[in-house]
């Protein structure tokens, strides 16, 4: 029954184009109506109670994790995407609560030891249908969360799961159903879960400029020849010249980050106007997004992105640790595939119980399951504990 009352409209104002409750195609186990909270508010909710979530905190953006207290994890990278979709949906009258919960759920699925980790765990899981993070976000929501009595995972609405699938193979699509099925028909998303993806770039180039400062892997003379950094570089340093320089580079990633929100808030409002799309399913049946940078924009971001994977992301340092990144991922995959009995009891019985289902692949999957669900310093500690004789089990 819905408790919710009368006078408590949850979608004022939004656009026709938005996403609201009445339009949702709902969950997959279906419940009652929250009362006083908005469908997307309650899976936003859902999504900060899990237990996927918690682990963020101590899980690699670029860094790992206790390289530096400072410096951005996948939770405080995930508040950020959050707080930058729900400033851009609000001025799209789209649904913020949906940004919100999308964005601090996209990450859930990420390895330990960031992009290093996904590709050590891909390459373990070649010959069993490898291992995508995005994909594995939509599985830890879906399945692998346990806390409810009535359902596996977290039972999120159609829309929120919609939008932790940024991208998928059209294998993988094929076998996700409804979900997936834009991947194959070449259709979008909601514009929430469009300008949550961008959202989430305008985080991760901003902060790991930020970052990439404060470990000294990059520096401001190199940056400097990036033109969206110059330009706003040079705009603060004329106007406060004096300024130190911790609080000139703050003010350069914040404006940024700001000055790519203005260019697709601007450009997504234009798009928006020209197409007008009475309805979200007119927007979902378009071949094309109506979220965008404008297209110089869009060059900038490139420019500002290759720079990053030439210069910081294969910078020695952060490519060391991505190698020992990988032999930790590749021995804890390789010792519990070949003896699943070394794992703790709980998490051997869900292997033992996939793989009478599924043969290999399925005891593959379920070892994956328990590595991509280790923080950094877990999977480090588990290395530790399987390999090293002189360590306590
Ligand atoms: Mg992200």
């Amino acid at each position: 029954m819905n408790t919710r009352p009368r006078e408590l409209n949850l979608n004022d104002g939004l656009a026709d184009y938005a996403v609201v409750d009445a339009v949702s195609r709902g969950r997959h186990y279906p419940e009652p109506p929250p009362s006083y909270r908005s469908e997307f508010q309650r899976d936003r909710d859902r999504v900060i109670h899990a237990a996927a979530f918690r682990r963020l905190e101590y899980k690699t953006q670029v860094f790992v994790n206790h390289e530096g207290d400072l410096f951005r994890t996948r939770l405080t990278h995930s508040i950020e995407v959050a707080q930058i979709a729900r400033s851009i949906a609000r001025a799209l009258r789209l649904n913020e609560d949906l940004t919100e919960a999308i964005s601090l759920a996209h990450d859930l699925g990420h390895t330990p030891f960031g992009h290093a980790g996904q590709d050590a765990l891909n390459e373990c899981m070649r010959d069993y249908g490898g291992f995508e993070h995005n994909l594995q976000s939509l599985r830890v929501v879906d399945e692998l969360e346990e806390k409810y009595a009535d359902f596996p995972g977290l039972n999120l609405s159609f829309e929120t799961r919609e939008g932790i699938l940024k991208h998928c193979s059209p294998k993988n699509a094929a076998e996700l159903g409804e979900v997936g099925a834009r991947f194959l028909n070449k259709q979008q998303p909601s514009l929430e879960a469009q300008l949550t993806n961008l959202a989430d770039e305008i985080a991760y180039n901003s902060h790991d400029v930020d970052d990439g400062l404060r470990a000294e892997l990059i520096s401001i003379e190199q940056l400097r020849e990036v033109p969206l950094f110059n330009q706003q570089y040079e705009e603060v340093r004329s106007r406060y010249p004096e300024l130190s320089q911790r609080r000139v580079i703050h003010e350069v990633v914040r404006r940024l980050i700001n000055c790519q929100v203005v260019d697709l808030v601007q450009t997504s409002m234009a798009e928006l106007a020209r197409h007008a799309p009475p309805d979200l399913e007119a927007v979902r049946r378009r071949a094309g997004p109506l979220i965008a940078f404008s297209d110089d924009m869009r060059e900038r971001n490139l420019e500002l992105k290759r720079f990053l994977r030439n210069e910081l992301y294969r910078h020695y340092r952060v490519h060391r640790m991505s190698v020992k990144a990988l032999r930790v991922i590749r021995d804890l995959f390789n010792a519990f595939f070949a003896d699943p009995r070394l794992l703790p009891v709980e998490a051997q019985h869900k292997v033992f119980e996939r793989q009478r289902n599924g043969g290999d692949s399925g005891r593959a999957r379920a070892v994956a399951d328990y590595i991509a669900g280790m923080t950094d310093r877990y999977a480090i500690k588990e290395h530790q504990r399987v390999y090293n004789p002189g360590e306590l089990t």
